[in-house]
This record gives C-alpha cells, structure tokens and sequence, in this order.
C-alpha cells in the first residue's frame, strides 16, 4: 500500500502504512511548510515522507507510550528537533518528550486546534487528539472494533469509548491500526448470536464495503464516527435493546458495563 492523502480544512493528512497494520499520519498544515507527525512508529518513513514534500518536521504528537507508536520519536526528534507532544503521566515513558499534556487541554499551533482527551483503558496515560473533523485515537477506537485493555479497567475502557460516542457523527476516525476486517468477522460473529437484525444489516453492509476496499488494495481506515456508531459492536453496549439481546444469548447481566466486558473477552479469546 501507498501513503494516502485526505484533505480536511486547513491541513492535508498523510496516512502512511508501516510494518505489519500500523498506520503513521503526517500532517501539512496549510499555514506553514512544516510538517506533524502522530504516532511516528518509524523514523525513516517519516522522514522520508517530509523530505520528499520539503517540510522539516516540527511536531510528534503521541497518543500512548507502546513502541508501534514511539519508536520513531528519538530519531526524528534527534534529526529535526522538533516538540514531541504526550500524556504528562507518560512523561517518564515516552522517547524524547518535550510538552505534557492532560485532558482538556487546547493548542493551537498553525492555525490549528488541537483538542486533548486522556481516554485510559488501553494504557493509562492514553490520548486521543481532534483536529477539525480528524479523531486521532490510537489504540482506543478502532474500526469496528476496540483495543486491547493493558493497563485499565473496563469501566474506563468504557467510560473513554462513550466520550467518543459523544462526539459529532461528522468526525473521520483515524485510527492506528489496519483491524478492520478482523474486527468484522467478530462483529458478523455476535450479530449471529443477536436478534438484532437492523445491526447484522450494518455490519454485513460494511463487511462487503470493506472486501472491495481490500481487493483494491485500499485502507479501510479511516471511517467516520456515524459507521462506527452504527456498527461497531462496542459502540452498540448503550443501546437496551442491543443489552437485553445480549445478555439473554450470553447469561450476562443486562447493562453497558456487563455487555462490554463480555463482549471485550469474548474478542481476545476468539
Ligand atoms: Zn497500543
Ligand atoms: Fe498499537
């Protein structure tokens, strides 16, 4: 796969795919020559990417301290000396860091806004950043999917996903890796234990959008938060008809937080 370009107001997004799934986003604002890079698990690529468009890189920004998304830090910052932007609690793990950052927090940088959550559950310190209508959330939200919980529990991984869900159905959701189809063989899976027939149809609607994207040899990142609203199963846990169908079939208790766990398992084991 190539570097992707996505145009949004005021800056162009590139999404470059390195080693197995993961994907590197560098960003050229429109009001500068510079250039953002998030989660730069790579330097070279990156590098590469900015000399090719002459920009020198002038900002890392890190969603969580795990190596698939920090590796390029030291090297890029070592080269460009550039700002590496993380979660204030992660200051002692992240490579090369330079700025703290917390919830809430604002930046605004080449007439960007950048727009801080701390969302925990994959590991504690982890950040998602809005830019305009961009989400960049890491490990927290996939497409069709969620990550892993290393470090939190699942009441925060929950707490961090319906922060998410709260947000504009507009956003495009840029996450770090390329799970998709993985994610929705899951999702096919539980549909078939459901009587939800309006969520089977989402999903299987969005497995054969995301099959001809693949055999086109395209990114199914990014979608958009009203796909992932619609399908994603994690995102469904709020809904009490989604909760009452699904602790009838599993034997859970008939709320959010029962669903989500069970759900969460059930996708590391299988
Ligand atoms: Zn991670
Ligand atoms: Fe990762």
């Amino acid at each position: 796969m190539k570097p992707v370009a996505y145009q949004h107001h005021g800056f162009t997004l590139w999404q470059l795919p390195v080693l197995r799934d993961n994907y590197i986003y560098v960003l050229f604002p429109e009001a500068s020559h510079t250039a953002w890079a998030i989660d730069p698990a790579l330097a070279p690529a990156v590098r590469r990417h900015c000399q090719q468009h002459q920009r020198p890189l002038a900002h890392i920004w890190n969603t969580h301290h795990h190596w698939d998304h920090t590796d390029g830090n030291s090297q890029l910052a070592e080269y460009y000396g550039c700002e590496v932007w993380a979660a204030a609690s992660d200051a002692q793990r992240t490579p090369a860091v330079t700025q703290l950052l917390q919830d809430g927090d604002h930046r605004c940088i080449d007439g960007l806004n950048i727009e801080v959550l701390h969302l925990p559950g994959h590991t504690d310190g982890h950040l998602a950043f809005c830019i305009g209508h961009a989400l960049f959330c890491g490990d927290v939200l996939f497409s069709a999917g969620c990550g892993r919980i290393f470090e939190g529990t699942h009441a925060q991984m929950l707490h961090s996903l319906a922060r998410l869900h709260a947000l504009d159905d507009a956003f495009s959701v840029y996450c770090a890796h390329e799970y998709t189809e993985m994610n929705l063989i899951f999702a096919l899976k539980v549909a078939d234990t459901l009587n939800d027939e309006t969520w089977r149809q989402a999903c299987r609607q969005r497995w054969h959008q995301v099959q001809q994207l693949r055999a086109d040899k395209k990114p199914s990142v990014p979608s958009t938060l009203a796909e992932e609203k619609r399908s994603n199963p994690f995102l469904q846990v709020w809904r009490e008809d989604f909760q009452r169908s699904y602790a009838q079939a599993h034997g859970c208790a008939c709320d959010a937080l029962a669903v989500f766990t069970h759900l969460r398992e059930w996708r590391n084991r299988g």
